[in-house]
């Protein structure tokens, strides 16, 4: 989609810190870290959002990305102490990047609150 920053970077147009890539999705460090570890795990192909995404996307590849984030997470070492999946949907969870995407955070300690 145009003038989607996701989309750009999924189509190497803007540059990002690849973790982990094949043809359908795209794994990378978040430029922004709220954790020690924090990486994003999107669609090449343009979902607003997990809403949207469960409307339209196939089942297998909405499987296949949540799939993609705990292998990157278990690449990164954060299966042993545990780490976070979160996925903000619309205004209230405060998404800022119309693209769906997972967030994995980990590394260390998170705080217990989740809102
Ligand atoms: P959300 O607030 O859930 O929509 O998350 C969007 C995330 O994308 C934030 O954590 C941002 O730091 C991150 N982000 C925005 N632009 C970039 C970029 N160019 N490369 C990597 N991460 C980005
Ligand atoms: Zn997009």
């Amino acid at each position: 989609m145009q003038d989607c920053i996701f989309c750009k970077i999924a189509q190497g147009q803007i540059p990002s810190n690849k973790v982990y890539e094949d043809e359908a999705v795209l794994a990378f460090h978040d430029i922004s870290p709220q954790a020690e570890k924090h990486v994003l795990v999107i669609p090449k192909e343009h979902y607003t959002d997990l809403d949207a995404a469960e409307r339209g996307m196939d089942a297998g590849a909405l499987a296949h990305l949540f799939q993609t984030a705990a292998r990157v997470a278990r690449g990164l070492g954060l299966h042993q102490s545990g780490y976070r999946l979160a996925s903000n949907c619309g205004p209230h969870a405060c998404q800022t990047v119309p693209h769906l995407h997972l967030h994995i955070l980990g590394g260390s300690q998170l705080s217990g609150r989740m809102g």
